[in-house]
């Protein structure tokens, strides 16, 4: 029937998400693993591995928070956003990065005070991960432009960037969880800010040409539609 081909293809997609996941987390542990052995071994001082060990459980941290957006959507305390400010956060946050690959950051937010009904540390999240996706988009350096409006009913938020750029069969395969072109890459980015995005009733969409570069834009309903629980 169909409920029960339904109920096989979600035991399906868990599994191939058990095995993303099993898969994200045990190259890390194979490292620690790997290395704490090595300390008892040979005779280099402790310190010598300890950078490593705590950059692969940074890892597994990183993969696991990420993957909590999924455990707990109904949690969300909804508070009032200023995107501004979050977009000039995530920004600074980035900068380092992104003057050290050549890659400069240019915004335009012509209007002051945009709030919408939101998670702070989510949305920031979700910029944080499409503008690091941008910046490494970009390996000889480039632009990315960023602009914040609002029309009528919306709250808009567009990234560009001049990067590499994306074909259409790659395209479709955004949010995929673990889907990545990149080396060091987890493919958790987008398939955790298309969830975020969700959650606050919002949406999202790409437009892409290889060699030219991506846009995406983001767009929220405006407050006035939203119940604001509480300002934070
Ligand atoms: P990751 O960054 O770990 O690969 P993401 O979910 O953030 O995972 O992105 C998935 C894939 O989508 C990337 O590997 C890349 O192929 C593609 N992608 C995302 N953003 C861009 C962009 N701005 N330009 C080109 N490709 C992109
Ligand atoms: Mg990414």
């Amino acid at each position: 029937s169909e409920e029960t081909l339904r109920n096989t293809e979600k035991l399906s997609m868990i599994g191939e998400l058990a095995a993303g996941i099993a898969h994200e987390i045990r190259n890390p542990l194979t490292t620690i693993r790997g290395f704490v052995q090595l300390m008892n071994q040979n005779g280099k001082e402790p310190y010598y591995y300890t950078d490593t060990i705590l950059d692969e459980i940074d890892r597994i941290n990183f993969i696991v928070s990420e993957l909590m957006i999924f455990a707990k959507p109904h949690q969300i305390q909804y508070n009032e956003c200023n995107i501004n400010n979050i977009l000039t956060s995530v920004i600074k946050f980035l900068e380092p990065e992104a003057n050290l690959k050549n890659v400069e950051i240019e915004y335009e937010f012509p209007i002051e005070d945009v709030i919408i009904s939101g998670e702070r540390n989510q949305l920031k999240q979700v910029l944080l991960n499409l503008l690091k996706n941008s910046i490494e988009a970009m390996p000889s350096g480039g632009k990315i432009y960023i602009l914040l409006e609002r029309t009528t009913q919306n709250i808009v938020i567009t990234i560009k960037d001049e990067g590499i750029g994306m074909e259409t069969e790659q395209i479709k395969k955004l949010g995929e969880p673990f889907f990545t072109t990149k080396q060091d890459g987890n493919g958790l980015g987008l398939m955790v800010s298309y969830k975020i995005i969700q959650n606050h009733k919002g949406s999202i969409h790409v437009n892409s040409n290889l060699n030219q570069g991506t846009t995406f834009t983001i767009s929220f309903e405006s407050p006035q539609k939203n119940k604001i629980v509480h300002e934070s």
